[in-house]
């Protein structure tokens, strides 16, 4: 196999949370381009890494590293400005406003803008609002109240909102957390779709073993704040740990 070129690179990192070591040493080496997936159990540390990585959570030992920049100690409007973006949930969108004008807001903070607040047309950047909407399949939805989508299309209009960053690398906490399956799956069509035409790499969380094995390039498995093992679907799916906790039993 050639050479991978590392975008993302965590070197033993350590947060505590009083006496809870949240995460326990973790090194990590993200290639460009992969779609990369993060399992491990409740409670495994795997939020608290990825709020580490953008430092959301600032880490108590080690160092994050993004292109080859030490990127620990950034802010984290800094680290979103270099193309490292978190997808924030819910939260973030304005349930009140369109999925337009939800975009709108996101390519105004943008171009730092965001004062303009009530843009004086409301058409202001619209073939920019159009294209992120496109994106995530969702341009006949323009004018719709965010607060009236499904669920599904709700995490769509988050990652379109995160989208409006351009991101180089986007990170997603449980993109398909409770969504139907089926709708899961296109949410997941969706994202590798992302990644390969717009060469964009993706580090998700998520506890549904289907999506994971079906959607990911790479898989790393945490267990107690610890990494256990970073590898492909076919050898995560042998590991003894994953077999003993996601399949009830040891490997054959
Ligand atoms: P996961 O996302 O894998 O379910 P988390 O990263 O959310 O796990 O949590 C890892 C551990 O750290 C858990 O035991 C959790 O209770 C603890 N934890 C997470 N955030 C905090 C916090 N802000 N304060 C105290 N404990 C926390
Ligand atoms: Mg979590």
């Amino acid at each position: 196999m050639s050479e991978q070129k590392v975008i993302l690179k965590t070197e033993h990192l350590v947060r505590w949370f009083g006496a809870l070591k949240a995460t326990n040493d973790v090194s990590l080496d993200i290639y460009d381009g992969e779609v990369h997936a993060i399992i491990g159990p409740n409670g495994a540390g795997k939020s608290t890494l990825m709020d580490e990585i953008v430092n959301r959570t600032s880490p108590n030992e080690g160092k994050v590293f993004f292109n080859g920049t030490e990127i620990t100690k950034k802010p984290p409007y800094e680290i979103a400005n270099m193309g490292l973006c978190k997808c924030f949930q819910i939260s973030k969108l304005f349930a009140s406003l369109t999925c337009f004008e939800n975009i709108q807001i996101a390519l105004l903070k943008k171009h730092k803008k965001v004062y303009d607040f009530v843009p004086k047309r409301a058409d202001y950047l619209k073939d920019e609002v159009m294209q992120v909407l496109d994106i995530v399949g969702m341009q006949h939805n323009a004018y719709e109240t965010a607060a009236l989508l499904s669920y599904g299309d709700q995490r769509r209009l988050e990652i379109a909102i995160t989208l409006a960053m351009e991101p180089k690398l986007l990170m997603l906490d449980e993109p398909t957390a409770g969504v139907a399956r089926a709708e899961g799956y296109e949410i997941m069509k969706m994202i590798r779709k992302l990644a390969q035409e717009r060469h964009i790499t993706v580090v998700f969380i998520e506890h549904d073993m289907e999506i994971v094995f079906n959607y990911s390039d790479r898989i790393s498995v945490l267990d107690h704040g610890t990494l256990i093992a970073t590898d492909t679907p076919e050898n995560i799916r042998q590991n003894d740990f994953v077999q003993q906790a996601y399949f009830g039993g040891g490997t054959q």
